[in-house]
């Protein structure tokens, strides 16, 4: 069942929305070889908590950390801890801040020092594919739209897009239907309408699209290349996308 939301609440979510996004922008601040995810996820708590927010991810299926770090061949869920990041590596970082009860969620990937031609390719790839999604969402589009247009475009760079994973709708939870792939065809799928919330993220890797799930449900890429991650929470307006992860 897809809830939509009031101006209200998108407005609630907006703030959400802001405190994500600005932590996510004082964490790129914050990256260089030598720091450690876990220093990291310290100051991503102690930022949303400062802020009158919780840390979504939190406790959330058993979730140590406040924010996901997931480095390199690392898609999602990596677990914030003692691993030092180095000159060269991509570290992709997913943060949920909730606000007044509902949910901000965003994500992006950065690089630490330089990096190869291939990473830094990867990482542009997959933000201007979430830039291309984010552009279709309007009322009477729908979720097919959405994936077509982030497939189609990370394809013509050679890379792919992850399919056990998928983007989905935000409100009081963090995972509301619909669920959003980063696949699908032009015109299926459910119509978006004003008032839905959802969170559009793909994960786009280097290789193969498949992907392995740990036990303690981190994400790696089955050939252990490299792998992309953004995200932005979009509500569906009368104009069209109006984004609320924006700092
Ligand atoms: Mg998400």
């Amino acid at each position: 069942m897809i809830i939509p939301k009031t101006e209200e609440e998108i407005e609630i979510m907006r703030e959400a929305g802001r405190i994500a996004a600005q932590c996510l922008q004082m964490l790129a601040g914050v990256i260089k070889p030598g720091v450690t995810t876990g220093e990291l996820d310290s100051l991503a708590e102690r930022f949303i908590r400062e802020r009158g927010a919780l840390p979504t991810f939190k406790g959330y299926l058993g979730f140590p950390g406040s924010i996901c770090t997931s480095v390199n061949n690392v898609v999602v869920h990596g677990i914030p801890g003692d691993r030092k990041l180095r000159e060269g590596d991509i570290i992709s970082i997913d943060v949920g801040a909730t606000y007044k009860g509902y949910v901000g969620d965003t994500a992006a990937t950065f690089p630490v020092g330089q990096v190869s031609p291939v990473a830094e390719k990867l990482i542009r790839v997959t933000r201007e594919s979430l830039m291309r999604a984010v552009q279709c969402v309007r009322p009477g589009a729908t979720v097919g739209d959405i994936g077509f247009a982030v497939e189609s475009y990370v394809r013509t760079f050679g890379f792919s897009v992850v399919r056990d994973y998928v983007g989905h709708g935000v409100g009081r939870s963090m995972h509301e239907d619909p669920p959003v792939p980063n696949f699908g065809r032009p015109g299926e799928g459910p119509v978006l309408k004003e008032g839905y919330v959802i969170a559009i993220e793909p994960m786009v890797n280097e290789g193969t699209g498949d992907v392995i799930t740990f036990p303690d449900l981190t994400v790696v890429t089955k050939d252990g290349k490299l792998s992309a991650h953004f995200e932005h929470t979009v509500a569906v307006t009368k104009e069209g996308a109006r984004i609320l992860t924006l700092v």
